[in-house]
């Protein structure tokens, strides 16, 4: 797929911020596990933030395509940052896709700026791929539900204004019985930090919600539509994280083809060896499949069609291959790139989250094969 000349401005104008802001400072980010604030501002004021939505909710009238591209080229440099975007755009489309006018113009153009960063709260200690079988609960009480329950592995929410939660309000309906909402500030508490191999940058806690009263018009949708709503959102989701996939495979490729030409031993470069020609060829070959498979999900969301099993098979591919070049990008490397600072040290922890989150890889394989044999 050629993309058109406005996604490449894009894809330059974002280089440009990635390599400005996310890439000087995401070593230390990770070091430290310093949550990307001023990355995540710079996003925000280049109008990064929320570029599929309409202008009049904060967006830049972009589309699904053009999320990716913003995924593809913030990966790249930091996953961390990245990361803390796209799950911005997560709980971005529980609002946007079902969301009341009221909602989205409270909330969305805030969340364009940075103002407001919002999180999605799905996954509980005891429910992660079976995310239906949730015990967080919602009692109905009149003009508002008494929400208890925890949520884990919260990308964003120490940091975070509010969240989408999904909670069960009709537990005999089983998925059919879960709703979303939004739970402000306050009405959550953060428990726990999580302490990552990789991507070390970006936020990730467990989160309590106890006794907290949310208001009916903080439901989004209706009442039961809470599970479609999570899917919808993490097909867009899936779609991001294979772009994730991609940005970080070309950091690879580069950081290998300029390693692989400039190491010398017995004489020569690296590079002249075959072993180390053939790695590159594979890595390049399976990072163009993974873009072509990427844009494809993107660009069939933009059209209105089903994608969900293309949405899924990106991430699969996308993700799978990526930490197999990430590995090889290492061995390139040999014990440079074992040790810090080298960038494909970084990545290659960084990148093992992709076959887990928005999905495991055999989550994937499930909706393809449900999709496809039903
Ligand atoms: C850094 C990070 C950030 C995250 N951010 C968020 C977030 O912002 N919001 C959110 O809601 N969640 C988030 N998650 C949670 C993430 O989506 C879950 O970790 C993921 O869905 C898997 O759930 P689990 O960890 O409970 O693993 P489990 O579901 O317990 O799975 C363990 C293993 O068993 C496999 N497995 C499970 N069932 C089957 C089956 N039927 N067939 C074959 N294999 C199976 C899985 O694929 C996996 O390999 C995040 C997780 C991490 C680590």
């Amino acid at each position: 797929m050629i993309l058109s000349e406005e996604h490449e401005l894009l894809r330059e104008a974002v280089r440009e911020i990635a390599l400005k802001e996310l890439a000087p400072r995401a070593e230390d980010a990770d070091h430290n596990m310093t949550f990307p604030a001023a990355q995540l501002k710079a996003l925000a004021a280049s109008g990064m933030l929320m570029i599929k939505y309409p202008e009049k909710y904060g967006g830049a009238g972009g589309d699904n395509l053009a999320s990716a591209i913003v995924a593809e080229e913030t990966a790249r440099e930091c996953l961390s940052s990245s990361t803390t975007s796209l799950v911005q755009m997560l709980s971005g489309d529980c609002i946007f896709l079902y969301g009341t006018e009221e909602q989205k113009m409270k909330y969305m153009p805030k969340m364009a700026t940075g103002e407001l960063l919002g999180c999605f709260a799905l996954t509980e200690p005891g429910a992660g791929s079976d995310a239906s079988n949730m015990s967080t609960v919602g009692v109905d009480k009149g003009d508002h539900y008494l929400v208890n329950g925890t949520k884990t592995f919260i990308t964003n929410a120490e940091y975070g204004d509010f969240i989408v939660a999904f909670v069960k309000t009709n537990p005999e309906r089983g998925a059919r019985g879960v709703t979303a909402m939004i739970l402000e500030k306050g009405q959550f508490q953060v428990s726990k930090h999580e302490d990552k191999m990789g991507m070390r940058a970006s936020n990730t806690c467990e989160v309590v919600i106890k006794d907290a009263k949310v208001p009916k018009e903080n439901v989004l949708g209706k009442p039961g539509l809470g599970f479609i709503i999570a899917m919808s959102a993490l097909n867009g989701g899936r779609i991001g994280a294979a772009a994730q996939a991609v940005g970080m495979m070309q950091a690879m490729l580069d950081e290998s083809i300029a390693y692989a030409k400039q190491r010398e031993q017995f004489g020569k470069p690296i590079g002249s060896n075959q072993a180390i020609q053939w790695m590159i060829a594979d890595m390049a070959k399976d990072l163009n499949a993974a873009r072509q498979l990427t844009y494809h999900a993107a660009a069939l969301t933009d059209s209105g069609k089903p994608s969900s099993t293309e949405a899924s098979m990106a991430k699969l591919f996308a993700t799978e291959v990526g930490i197999k070049h990430a590995s090889n990008a290492v061995q390139i490397h040999g014990g440079y790139g074992y040790c810090k600072p080298s960038k494909v040290e970084r990545m290659y922890r960084d990148i093992r989250i992709l076959t887990i989150y928005e999905g495991t890889s055999e989550v994937q394989r499930m909706v393809i094969s449900n999709n496809i044999m039903k």
